[in-house]
C-alpha cells in the first residue's frame, strides 16, 4: 500500500490520515466545497475537491467519483472511515473491481451485518443468543399484534437497516404499535431505502457493552477487550469508556468469547465492533458495526494497540501475531488502567441538543496527563457548518482506575474553552459529576431519565 485515499472528512479522517504517515503511506483527503478550510485537507499529502459547489453529504457519497479520482491519482487503497460509505458493500465492491483495496472487511460480509435481522440469524448460528424478537421482516399488522402479545409489552419496533439511534421506536401498549409500526417503516423506507421492520423485546434498564474484534485474513480472529458505551441520549451514545469496571469479571469474559465466537464464524477480516445489552446476569446480541467506532480511542489507550494501524495492516495481508503487526496472543493481551471517552459536540442543551453553527472565535483545547484529543477542524476563524455530523472533537481521559479518569475528565471539560459556538461541554460536566454516573453504574436510560439533573 502507497497511497491511501481518505473516503471522509473531520476528526476520522485526520485520525486515519495520522495512522497512514506513520506506516509510510501516501495520504490523499477529498474534501466537499464546504470543507474547502478543514483540517483533513491540509493534514493530508494530496487534497482534491469532490461534487459540485452544491454538493456537501452527497460529495462523500458519490461512488462513482470517488473510484474516478483515486484511479487517476493512483491510489492503490481507499479507507472509508465510519459513517458515509463505511458500511456500503457496493462501495467496497467498486474499489475491489477497480483493482485496489477498501480497508475493511469484504462485501458479503458488509451485506450480512448492514442488515439486522439477518445479523441476528448470524449470531443464533453461531450459538449467541440476541434480544428475543422476531427473526424476519414483520409484514402484517396482525402479526405485529401478536408478536407484540407474545414478548409483552414495552416492545421496540427497529428498522432492519437502521443505524444511528434512527428508525426505532418504544411501544408500551397494543394501540400505539399500528401507527408506529406504520410510521418506522416510511421513516426507513425514506432514510435507508428498505422498509423491512422487526419487532423485539424491550429491556427496561439494560447497559450497552461492545466487544472490539480484530480479525486477518489467516482465521485469527481475536478481541481487545470490551467498552460500556450505556451513556446515551436518545439511543446515540455520548461518553464511552474502557473496560466495563461495573460488570463482573465472568460476565465480561462470556460476553467476549461470544463475540469472537460470532466474527470466526464467518470468516471476519479487518477491524468491528460487536454490540449487546446487558441486562442482570444475561447479554444479548444486537448488532455488528463492520467499521472502525468512534469510540475506539478508549480501546486503544487501556491496551495500548493502534486499531486504525491495525486496519491498514490487515488490509495489506498481515497477520496479527506476526511482525509488523505483532499484536500479543489473545491470552497475553493486557489492558492498563481506565479510559473515558467524552464526545463533544456543536449541540445547544438549552435548546434540545439543536446544532448550532457558526464561526469559532476562541478555542482553548484541553491537554496535560493522561488527556488526548482527536479533532477535525477547531481552531479559532473555522466555522461549523450545518451540513454534516455535530461531532466537533473527542477528549478522552485515561487513568490508573475510574475515579481517576473521571477526575481527570473534569479538569480536561474546565480548561476547555469554545466561544463562537454552543456546544455541549457544560452538560457533560454536569454528568461527570453525577454520582450514577462517578460509580459507572449508568445504564441506557440514565440521561434521558434524569435530564432535569443537568440543565
Ligand atoms: P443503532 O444501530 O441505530 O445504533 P442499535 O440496535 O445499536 O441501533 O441500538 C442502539 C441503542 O438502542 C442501544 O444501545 C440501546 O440503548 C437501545 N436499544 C436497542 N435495542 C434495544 C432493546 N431491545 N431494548 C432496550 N434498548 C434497546
Amino acid at each position: 500500500m502507497r497511497k491511501l485515499l481518505i473516503a471522509n472528512r473531520g476528526e476520522i479522517a485526520v485520525r486515519i490520515i495520522r495512522a497512514a504517515k506513520e506506516l509510510g503511506i501516501q495520504t490523499v483527503a477529498i474534501y466537499a466545497d464546504a470543507d474547502k478550510y478543514a483540517a483533513h485537507r491540509f493534514a493530508a499529502d494530496e487534497a482534491y475537491q469532490i461534487g459540485t459547489a452544491d454538493m456537501t453529504i452527497e460529495a462523500y457519497l458519490d461512488i462513482p467519483g470517488i473510484i474516478a479520482l483515486a484511479q487517476a491519482h493512483g491510489v492503490d487503497a481507499i479507507h472509508p472511515g465510519y459513517g458515509f460509505l463505511s458500511e456500503n458493500e457496493a462501495f467496497a465492491q467498486a474499489i475491489a473491481d477497480a483493482g485496489m483495496k477498501f480497508v475493511g472487511p469484504k462485501p458479503e460480509h458488509l451485506e450480512m451485518f448492514g442488515d439486522k435481522i439477518t445479523a441476528k440469524g448470524v449470531a443464533t448460528a453461531a450459538d449467541v443468543a440476541s434480544v428475543p424478537g422476531t427473526d424476519h421482516p414483520v409484514e402484517t399488522m396482525e402479526e405485529a399484534l401478536q408478536l407484540g402479545e407474545s414478548f409483552g409489552y414495552p416492545i421496540f419496533v427497529k428498522s432492519a437497516a437502521g443505524g444511528g439511534g434512527r428508525g426505532m421506536r418504544v411501544v408500551e401498549h397494543a394501540e400505539e404499535l399500528k401507527e408506529a409500526f406504520q410510521r418506522a417503516a416510511s421513516e426507513a423506507q425514506a432514510s435507508f431505502g428498505k422498509s423491512d421492520i422487526y419487532l423485539e423485546k424491550y429491556l427496561q434498564d439494560p447497559k450497552h457493552i461492545e466487544i472490539q474484534i480484530l480479525a486477518d485474513e489467516f482465521g485469527h480472529t481475536m478481541h481487545l477487550f470490551e467498552r460500556d458505551s450505556s451513556v446515551q441520549r436518545r439511543h446515540q451514545k455520548i461518553i464511552e469508556f474502557a473496560p466495563a469496571v461495573s460488570v463482573d469479571n465472568a460476565l465480561r469474559e462470556r460476553i467476549q468469547d461470544a463475540a469472537v465466537r460470532l466474527m470466526a464464524s464467518v470468516g471476519y477480516q479487518s477491524a468491528a465492533t460487536v454490540e449487546f445489552l446487558v441486562d442482570g446476569d444475561d447479554f444479548y446480541f444486537i448488532e455488528v458495526n463492520p467499521r472502525v467506532q468512534v469510540e475506539h480511542t478508549v480501546t486503544e489507550v487501556v491496551t495500548d494497540i493502534d486499531i486504525v494501524r491495525s486496519q491498514l495492516l490487515i488490509a495489506m495481508g498481515h497477520q496479527l501475531h506476526e511482525a509488523p503487526l505483532s499484536l500479543p496472543e489473545q491470552a497475553d493481551l493486557k489492558a492498563h488502567g481506565v479510559a473515558i471517552q467524552s464526545r463533544i459536540t456543536t449541540e445547544d442543551p438549552a435548546n434540545d441538543f439543536m446544532p448550532d453553527t457558526g464561526t469559532i472565535r476562541w478555542y482553548n483545547q484541553p491537554a496535560g496527563p493522561g488527556i488526548r484529543v482527536d479533532a477535525g477542524s477547531v481552531y479559532a476563524g473555522a466555522t461549523v457548518t450545518p451540513y454534516f455530523d455535530s461531532l466537533l472533537f473527542k477528549v478522552i481521559s485515561h487513568g490508573s482506575d475510574f475515579d481517576e479518569a473521571v477526575t481527570r475528565m473534569q479538569r480536561a471539560l474546565a480548561e476547555t474553552e469554545i466561544a463562537g459556538v454552543k456546544t455541549n461541554t457544560g452538560f457533560l460536566s454536569e454528568v461527570f459529576q453525577d454520582a450514577t454516573f462517578t460509580s459507572a453504574q449508568a445504564s441506557t436510560t440514565f440521561v434521558d431519565k434524569n435530564m432535569a439533573r443537568f440543565k
